[in-house]
């Protein structure tokens, strides 16, 4: 058991990862070992105190160091839920299973919404989790939504289960898979069906026969992630210590709301793992 457990390895991500660490936590980091795009994709930050002028390549380098230097690990991985226990949370990522005391929810914000129907789907047809639940489609119909060609190899993963897999990359470049696995042009547009899912329904009116849906996407919708997690207009509430409605669930960054900005996330990331770290104790 973890005292606590970060999910993200944006700026915010960072910064928590940072205090936890001066102050001797003993805490798992769960994300991508490249940190986050919205870093890197960044052409010219010019509103970094310390850095006049850098690149997004250049902050990323610099944050990668600092980490290094302090000797932080990160677990790769998504984490596809949560499971609130009697007195901490259980995480799944892929097949394995953390547990923590806190957690920090340091996710970003999700540029896509969820398509109706979507949400109420989750887990009867609905799945974020190739590795979790792919077993639950073996020979049957499938389709997979993916906003990252980073995911590809799950969905061959996937295609090795299913009997077919209806594709919706969400993205460009060129695509190399199995015979089983249909490309599809259209975009999805809603998921239905009458107890669980039944349904793709395409932005060209097709409607797709399936058992079931994936969604592999760089980010997850935060109630699907963690069910009960009070939100404000697609943001995660919280108060002045960072804290969310649930006991020992913080969040930081983008995922709390606007200005979307580095260092609204790095502060918002300190805030958090103070509170993290005085609830700690008080507990
Ligand atoms: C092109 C571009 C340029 C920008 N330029 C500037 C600028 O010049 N100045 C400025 O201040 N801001 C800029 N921004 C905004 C800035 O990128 C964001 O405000 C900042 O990255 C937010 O940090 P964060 O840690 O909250 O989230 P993010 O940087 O979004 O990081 C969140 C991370 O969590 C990961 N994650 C999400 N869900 C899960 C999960 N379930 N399990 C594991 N990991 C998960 C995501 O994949 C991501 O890596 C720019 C953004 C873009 C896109």
């Amino acid at each position: 058991m973890y005292d606590a457990a970060i999910i993200g390895t944006g700026p915010a991500g960072v910064s928590a990862a940072l205090n936890l660490k001066i102050h001797n936590k003993n805490f798992i980091w769960l994300g991508s070992r490249n940190l986050s795009d919205k870093v890197t994709k960044a052409e010219k930050i010019v509103n970094y105190p310390g850095f006049p002028e850098t690149t997004g390549e250049g902050l990323n380098n610099a944050f990668k160091a600092h980490i290094e230097s302090a000797g932080i690990e990160i677990t790769e991985g998504m984490v596809t839920a949560i499971y609130p226990m009697e007195d901490h949370y259980a995480l799944a990522v892929s097949s394995e299973f953390f547990e923590a005391r806190v957690l920090l929810l340091a996710t970003g914000i999700a540029m896509r919404n969820t398509l109706p129907g979507e949400s109420e789907k989750v887990g009867r047809g609905v799945s974020y989790c190739a590795t979790c639940d792919g077993g639950l489609y073996r020979g049957k119909e499938i389709a997979v939504v993916c906003n990252n060609p980073r995911f590809e190899h799950e969905v061959k993963y996937l295609a090795e289960l299913a009997s077919a897999v209806h594709y919706f990359p969400l993205y460009k470049g060129i695509i190399d898979m199995p015979e089983n696995v249909f490309i599809e042009s259209g975009r999805p547009k809603a998921v239905d069906g009458e107890e669980r899912v039944s349904v793709v329904i395409t932005s060209s009116g097709d409607q797709i026969p399936v058992d079931g849906v994936f969604f592999l996407r760089d980010s997850i919708a935060l109630n699907n992630l963690l069910p009960g997690l009070e939100t404000t207009e697609g943001h995660i509430a919280v108060d002045r210590s960072m804290a969310t409605n649930l006991p020992g669930v913080f969040a930081a960054g983008d995922c709390t709301g606007t200005p979307y900005q580095y260092t609204k996330a790095v502060g918002e990331g300190n805030v958090a793992a103070h509170s993290m770290i005085s609830y700690l104790a008080e507990k």
